[in-house]
Order: structure tokens, then sequence, then C-alpha cells
């Protein structure tokens, strides 16, 4: 395949087809049969069986995970308190820097974590691959092998008890309290049937687990600190407010906001049976991953849209990158493929404001 190629998918692979949707029985941890599991699976169905008489009150399904519950509500603390204090100091070269480290952050998520090691919707050079891990590793939000696990799993089995942010369980699960929860175990049943080979064989992936908490610390709190205390003088307390912490946890909410918002509102013009929707908020917050009808109908599509940059930086940047001849093999489905699709799950009457090219 040439540089900067696209190849067009005629038919969507048996795995994801909009056809057959994978369902998973939702067992009761109880009614599984454990001698076959995991320690780690069957430790974790113990944990559900012994949950805390108070949560099983207040009508919680999984045990909570007390830390992170604290982490979560004293970093948001921390973070708007830290923006509204020392925001209005930080000098124009931070807020630009915000901008730049916000960006490469979220496309170690898009492009990075998502598009290329999770859905392998395109092909990348090494330098290409290396830049992505480590701007991965800016977003912290679990290691690509771990991150890529989760997300074929959210595909293979969306919106069931094997599903880990299961958008079924209202918005606030979705978004960010599966994170302060155990993990239902059918997410570990199922996830161990789920094939992520490719990725412990990527020297790349690999190298990034093993030095994970380093390199996290180093891009993700040590340089936004360093650059703007260095290079422009700013102060301590506005680079570690500002730069750091406000900024990671935006990132956080842009990549959330796929889960949740973008798995509950929105428009349905490929398949109206499944839950994942077209939002466009959610595709400007997280540079183009808001066309989620889309991309559930279509995971292997690099564009994760059939509009090809239109508010979608990633696909963008790609693009530009295809031209470099960093990135080739962009996969994209065809436009016979799509229209077929959407004449059998679609809502045709649905445009999303933008010119259909069908
Ligand atoms: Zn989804
Ligand atoms: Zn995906």
């Amino acid at each position: 395949m040439a540089p900067g190629s696209i190849s067009k998918v005629a038919s969507p692979e048996p795995y994801h087809s909009p056809t057959m949707p994978p369902k998973v029985a939702c067992a009761a941890p109880s009614a599984v049969d454990t001698t076959t599991l995991s320690p780690k699976a069957q430790k974790l169905i113990k944990e559900f069986e012994n949950m805390p008489w108070f949560e099983r009150k207040f009508g919680f399904k999984s045990p909570i995970v007390w830390f992170n519950v604290y982490v979560a509500v004293v970093g948001h603390i921390l973070a708007f308190g830290g923006a509204l204090i020392y925001g209005p100091q930080a000098t124009w070269s931070t807020w630009i820097a915000y901008l730049v480290f916000y960006l490469f952050s979220g496309l170690g998520v898009t492009a990075g974590a998502h598009r290329y090691y999770c859905h392998r919707s395109y092909k990348a050079r090494l330098p290409f691959q290396i830049t992505l891990m480590l701007f991965n590793c800016i977003s912290v939000q679990n290691d690509l092998l771990e991150w890529c696990r989760d997300h074929r799993v959210h595909h293979k089995y969306t919106e069931t008890d094997a599903d880990p942010h299961n958008a079924n369980r209202g918005f606030f699960f979705a978004h960010m309290g599966w994170l302060m929860m155990k993990k239902n175990p059918q997410v570990l049943i199922k996830g161990n049937n789920v094939d992520i080979s490719d990725l412990r064989r990527d020297p790349v992936v690999m190298f990034q687990r093993r030095h994970y908490l380093k390199l996290c610390f180093v891009f993700s709190v040590f340089l936004p600190i360093l650059i703007p205390c260095v290079c422009w003088g700013e102060s301590f307390a506005v680079a570690f407010f500002v730069l750091f912490l406000f900024r990671y946890v935006m990132t956080l909410h842009s990549t959330w906001f796929v889960n949740s918002a973008a798995h509950l509102w929105g428009e349905k013009r490929y398949d109206g049976s499944i839950n994942p929707s077209d939002n466009r908020f959610v595709s400007f917050a997280a540079i183009g991953e808001g066309w989620h009808n889309y991309h559930h109908t279509f995971p292997y599509d690099y564009a994760t849209s059939e509009w090809g940059p239109r508010i979608n930086m990633t696909t963008m940047i790609l693009d530009f990158m295809a031209l470099l001849g960093l990135v080739y093999d962009r996969k994209q489905v065809s436009q016979d493929a799509i229209t077929r699709v959407r004449k059998r799950l679609g809502d045709l009457s649905k445009t999303t404001g933008l010119v259909a090219t069908s």
C-alpha cells in the first residue's frame, strides 16, 4: 500500500457487524461458574457477594472503591479551585501551552490509543507510533494495553454488564462513576475472550507498559510544570494548577463525554438500534470522537466519521501526517457500504446538518 493511501472497506467485518450485535447474558455474579475463572475474577465475585449493607441499601450495583471516590472529589476541588485562583494570573504563553498539551494529550488518546492501537484503523511509521505513545502518557488514562482491552470489550459487549462503562447504568456511571466502583465480574470474564495478542507483540505498547508510571510523571506532570517555569518565568503554582491539574481533569472529561453523552444523546443515522449517537459537542471537545453512532457501526474507519475532517481535528492531523508519509493505509468505509447499512438500520432523515455525500 502506497504511503498516504486510503483503502476502502466494502463491507463490515463480522466481528463488528451491526447486523450481529453481540449480546452478553447479564447473569448475576453468583450465577457464574467460578471454577473456571481466573483468581482475579473469583476475588471480584466474592467482593460483590460481600458488598457492604449500606451500599446495597442505597441501591449501588457494585462495591464502591472509596479511595478512587476520594481522589476524584479532592482532585476536582483542587483542579477547579486552582484554575479559579491561578487561571487569571497565568500568562498568555501558559494558556497557549495549555491548548498544546490538551491537543497532544487528546491525540495520544484519539489518534493513538483509540484509532491506531485499539482499532488498527490505519498504519503508522515507527516514529509516529512512538510519538503517539508518548502523547498517550500525557493523558494518564491507563497504559495502552489496558485501555485498548477495555475499549475492545466496550465495542464487543456495548451496553451490557460486560461493558466497563455501560451507559444503561446512567450518565454518571458511564461518565466517571465506573472508575469509582469495582468492575462488574462480567467485564473480566468476557474481557478474557477479547484478543489483545497484537498489543502484547507490539514493542512500543510493551515498552510503555513497563515504564508507564515514570513516563506519565515526566510527560504529564514534570514537563508541563518545568516548561512554563523555565521558558517564560511562570510561577510554580500557576504551572501546577493550570497546566498540570486543570488541563488533566479537562482532558479526562472530554474523553469521558464520549462514553456518557455520546452514548445517550445525539443522532443515529447509521444504526438506530444502538445507544451510541453522533454528538457534535462531544466531537468538538474530544477532537473528533463524537461521531459515535458511525464509529460503533463502522469501528475500523480511521476517520470515525463519513465527514472527513469536519469537527474532527484528529482526522485532520492524520490526513496531514499521511501527506508527510508517517501515516498510510487509512481504512475508510465505502459510500456504498454506508448507504446499504443506513437503509437497513439507520435513520435516513438525519443529515447531521452537514452535506451528505450519499
Ligand atoms: Zn462507545
Ligand atoms: Zn472505538
